[in-house]
């Protein structure tokens, strides 16, 4: 039985990233994530942006997790008037303020360095179309509900995060949507978690469901073994020592990071780190991995004994050779070590950054080493080393490239192929699927791969409206 309610895929729909979907119901509507689209320029992106609804008469937002791709409009959404609650979980509440500053902050830093340069040409002045202080106004309007917890946010709608074992605070979204006589329940499934990943759990398992969106990032392919994957980490590590130069790993602030930092502890551990030093180069790195101090025994205890962890430790303690560089004198210092470092700074995908100095000063030298350890966005920085540009322009600098460049797989913080289809056949009820949060390639791959075990998928596009 159907219900007076509908579905729009705003975001992510054929892409990886700007997750947001519309939900309208009982003449309420409501916003699943509110994400940015990564991968372009974000001034321009933010003054030519208009959203296809008004946010003044989005009633709530619900989030899944705050990776940018999935929160960082709702500074802008915020700014065109939305002024509900914000529900994501505990964690999610304390690590969205830190992102949403950061990339606020980043965005009227790329304006004040624009509009300077249009001043000078005698061009026009841009307006910032936001400000730091829209970005508070979302950690004002958060609503943290633990995991597990039923909510009622809105007469006919109930609400339940289950853990996504994605990074810190990420959710599975269930929703409850009740009509006069009928019910459905929608699930979300955010991004899910690869079970390999430390210091999480893994993705829950979600009962029965009517109507499910199911991210497909990796939908067309398996990770890299993560025993594999490590052992490489190992040999890129002293191949770097070999060659008298350091090590450069672009990684995303939130999740990645603290991942990276817990196996250079368990290689460390092993005494299999010849590195003297390790820089952490990122404010914001350093921010997010305070609160995942917070968090880390309520995280796997397996995974923590085998660095060595003792209640009450942090991911710091267990590295003694870690700096955290939070100031730009610190960060520009680092330059001057030619070797015998490892650095990790954002972002992971080099499209801005200290990582994006770091390149500058690096990438043409052969005995640098430069890791991937993420996902890299089609037109992306990142993207164009990975498959293997050997000139590349930046700060209007040419630039050849002779660092070598390795792509370790296994790292992911998304479930593989296997992973998403045991998720979805373990769901009771015969749900519609709809595929998000993927480029099209995967999720044709993940599409045949569903229908094969009987499962019926569609690929929206974006604007697409169903009904649910
Ligand atoms: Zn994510």
């Amino acid at each position: 039985m159907s219900l007076d309610a509908t579905l729009q895929f705003v975001g992510a729909a054929q892409q990886v990233t700007g997750s947001c979907y519309l939900i309208k119901h009982n003449n309420k509507q409501i916003l699943l994530d509110c994400g940015m689209v990564q991968g372009g320029d974000q001034v321009r992106e933010w003054h030519s942006f208009q959203f296809s609804f008004k946010p003044k008469d989005i009633d709530i937002v619900i989030l899944s997790h705050v990776h940018i791709d999935h929160s960082g409009l709702l500074p802008l959404l915020v700014a065109r008037g939305f002024n509900g609650k914000v529900f994501c979980t505990p964690s999610s509440a304390e690590l969205l303020p830190i992102l949403l500053k950061d990339s606020v902050h980043l965005y009227l830093k790329d304006l004040e360095w624009k509009n300077k340069k249009a001043a000078r040409a005698g061009k026009k002045i841009q307006p910032a179309q936001l400000t730091l202080q829209d970005a508070e106004r979302v950690e004002k309007l958060c609503q943290p509900v633990p995991y597990k917890k039923r909510l009622v946010p809105m007469p006919g709608l109930e609400l339940e995060f289950a853990d996504a074992g994605h990074i810190l605070g990420s959710a599975i979204v269930q929703l409850w949507l009740k009509g006069h006589k009928s019910m459905r329940k929608l699930v979300f499934s955010g991004d899910l978690g690869n079970p390999t990943t430390v210091l999480m759990y893994d993705p829950a398992e979600i009962g029965l469901a009517d109507v499910v969106l199911m991210e497909s990032t990796y939908g067309d392919r398996d990770h890299k073994n993560i025993e594999n994957t490590v052992q490489e980490l190992t040999d890129v590590l002293a191949q770097a020592h070999r060659d008298g130069g350091n090590v450069f790993i672009p990684a995303f602030a939130l999740g990645r990071t603290q991942e990276i930092l817990y196996y250079l502890a368990l290689l460390h551990h092993q005494g299999k780190l010849p590195q003297r030093l390790i820089f952490l180069d990122s404010p914001m790195a350093i921010r997010v991995t305070e609160v995942y101090n917070k968090y880390l025994t309520r995280l796997e205890q397996k995974d923590l004994a085998a660095i060595g962890f003792k209640p009450g430790m942090q991911l710091q303690d267990l590295l003694p050779m870690l700096r955290l560089t939070e100031k730009v004198e610190d960060s520009m210092a680092i330059n001057r070590i030619s070797q015998g470092a490892i650095i990790i700074a954002g972002s992971g995908m080099c499209n801005g950054g200290r990582i994006v100095h770091h390149l500058k000063h690096n990438l043409w030298k052969n005995s640098n080493h430069l890791i991937f350890v993420g996902f890299q966005v089609n037109g992306t920085l990142g993207r164009r080393l990975v498959n293997g540009e050997k000139r590349i322009k930046l700060f209007g600098q040419d630039i050849v490239v002779k660092a070598q460049i390795h792509t370790l797989g296994g790292f992911s913080a998304h479930a593989g192929q296997s992973e998403l289809l045991a998720w979805a056949k373990a769901i009771g009820g015969q749900p519609q699927f709809y595929l998000v949060h993927g480029e099209i390639e995967a999720q044709q791959a993940l599409q045949v791969k569903l229908e094969e075990l009987g499962i019926s998928a569609e690929i929206p596009a974006k604007g697409d409206v169903i009904t649910l």
